[in-house]
């Protein structure tokens, strides 16, 4: 490749930074102002225009630009700015992304499958250049984050995490295909709307939708036989019946369910680190009864478990209560989904529920801003010296209540958890720093780890390993600041970590096809993606 293509070509251009010698072999003298920049004085640039725009929509458009422009300076911008760019490339500004995804709309990154490919979908995807894909992630728009159904404005979900797999574990980002399954949307809305991008028609359901699926995962494990397939975003009747149909004999994984879980397991067990409650007591209360609730439910009772408890006890530990109060046998319907933790017990309402069943912790999974209101706090905070308060809904303005909430209703005495970023808070004199119960822990290591093993399949127990990895990477300075998380900046070497012990137990379980060294760690360093030219 030479002279203008260079430019052009995002994964090799380093723009004002070829040298001299470069400009003169490949072609380039006369289409670079003459200065040769450092990478560093590039960063630079890309941090002064980033920081000047004050809205983050602009701020994710010119990420986003930065991206199909010059990836290794967009990776070294995420890598070392990844507190602040985080939240810009994923939740909460994806949200607000998805929402405006067709307005905003520049280039087109990934890959789109619709029902017109049916019967195709093999012979199309051909036509992504990239031979060692290794990390698909797929949507097919219908539950982004708390938003609803945004249908193909949905692809900005699996271009973001996609991104998070590079910054946060070192995946090279050629070995990266984001999807967008675009069967149709429910919303009218945008189904009316002129610029809107996906199939402008009602979602394909059924066994239609299914049989497309099975195409999909099909088309893809004989293209990239060694790729995890991670789904995404998926409505929770669709996401379980998914999960179930691939979990044991496609390397796949649902990250609203099974991240979400192990992110949250890792939070639960640094908790008690705090509240001195011992994992095996503790009871938890979960408000919302969908995917990301039971999800961490399924997988806090399979590590009690662990702990000798048995699955009944377990379970009997773990409470929901959803939008018509606490779901209990008595009612007339129970999701499946729901019905190991609907406990023979009298219909009441959540405030009563919490003072019946005196929960440790309370974990919010809505989508429903507010919920977390003061007298349910109050009530926490009069049960427990030191209160679990886990406000996961997302984005920041679904959380159940805010981290000022959360401290100032418990006298400072709640144990935080949000599922986006609160900016630190000052009460009574001390400071404290909120953990965010980012799924961005958890699923780049899981991933990391299963490809490295070369997994047939990602079982329970390898986020249970994932989950402990993670709790035992939060320090004692961690919870001293209030957060059950290790800092963000260290969310590399978190993965690595996280990688090496998941690749291990992969091998004990006999599921790993790969020759792992001794050093599975060192290993997975060495392969790690640099952004550095
Ligand atoms: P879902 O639609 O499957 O489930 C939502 C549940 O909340 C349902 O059971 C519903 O009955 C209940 N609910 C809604 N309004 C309620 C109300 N007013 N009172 C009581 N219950 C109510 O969605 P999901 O996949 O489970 O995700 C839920 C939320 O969790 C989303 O906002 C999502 O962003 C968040 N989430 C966070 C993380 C994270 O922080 N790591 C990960 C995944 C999902």
């Amino acid at each position: 490749m030479s002279g203008q293509d260079l430019l052009t070509n995002a994964a090799v251009n380093k723009s004002t930074a070829f040298t001299t010698e470069e400009r003169e072999r490949l072609g380039l003298r006369g289409l670079l102002p003459p200065h040769v920049s450092t990478q560093d004085e590039q960063l630079d640039r890309v941090l002064e225009n980033l920081r000047r725009k004050s809205d983050d929509i602009e701020k994710y458009v010119f990420l986003t630009a930065l991206q199909d422009r010059n990836e290794r300076l967009f990776y070294r911008a995420v890598m070392e700015n990844i507190s602040e760019v985080m939240p810009l490339i994923y939740t909460p500004t994806v949200g607000q992304a998805c929402r405006e995804f067709a307005h905003i709309f520049r280039r087109p990154r990934g890959f789109y499958i619709t029902p017109d490919d049916r019967g195709d979908i093999r012979r199309i995807l051909d036509n992504w250049s990239e031979g060692d894909v290794r990390v698909v992630v797929v949507t097919d728009g219908e539950r982004i984050l708390g938003l609803g159904d945004l249908g193909a404005n949905g692809m900005g979900i699996p271009i973001g995490k996609l991104a998070l797999y590079v910054a946060c574990a070192g995946i090279h980002p050629k070995q990266c295909l984001p999807v967008m399954l675009d069967v149709g949307t429910g919303n009218a809305s945008l189904r009316a709307d002129p610029l809107y991008l996906g199939v402008p028609k009602p979602r394909l359901e059924g066994d239609d939708y299914i049989t497309l699926v099975d195409e999909f995962v099909a088309a893809i494990q004989d293209k990239y036989p060694k790729a995890l397939i991670q789904f995404e975003d998926f409505l929770t009747p669709n996401a379980y019946t998914l999960l179930n149909r691939f979990r044991d004999h496609v390397l796949c994984f649902n990250d609203d369910i099974q991240g979400t879980a192990a992110v949250t397991l890792a939070g639960i067990m640094a908790s008690t680190r705090i509240s001195g409650v011992p994992f095996k007591d503790l009871r938890i209360m979960f408000l919302g009864a969908g995917s990301a609730a039971t999800g961490i439910a399924d997988l806090t009772a399979a590590a009690l478990q662990v702990e000798g408890l048995s699955e009944s006890t377990a379970r009997q530990r773990l409470w929901f209560v959803d939008i018509d109060g606490l779901v209990t046998s008595r009612r007339q319907t129970i999701a499946a989904h729901s019905k190991p933790y609907a406990h023979d017990h009298e219909p009441m309402g959540f405030l009563d529920a919490i003072s019946h069943v005196k929960p440790h912790i309370l974990i919010g999974a809505t989508g429903a801003p507010g919920l977390f209101n003061e007298a349910v706090v109050r009530c926490m905070s009069e049960l427990n010296e030191r209160p679990g308060i886990f406000a996961l809904s997302n984005p920041t303005s679904r959380a159940e209540c805010t981290a000022q909430h959360a401290y100032t209703w418990s006298d400072g005495r709640a144990i935080f958890v949000s599922g986006s970023p609160f900016a630190p808070v000052e009460f009574n004199g001390r400071t404290f720093t909120p953990g965010q119960g980012n799924n961005a822990y958890i699923f780049p290591g899981i991933g990391l780890g299963a490809i490295t093993a070369d997994a047939k399949m990602i079982p329970e127990e390898l986020f249970l390993v994932a989950a402990r990895s993670l709790s035992e990477q939060v320090s004692e300075a961690d919870l001293a600041a209030g957060s059950l998380f290790p800092p963000l900046d260290d969310i590399l070497k978190v993965s690595w970590k996280i990688a090496a012990d998941v690749a291990l137990k992969a091998k004990e379980l006999g599921l790993s096809q790969a020759s792992l060294p001794d050093d599975i760690h060192a290993k997975i360093r060495q392969h790690s993606y640099s952004p550095v030219y």
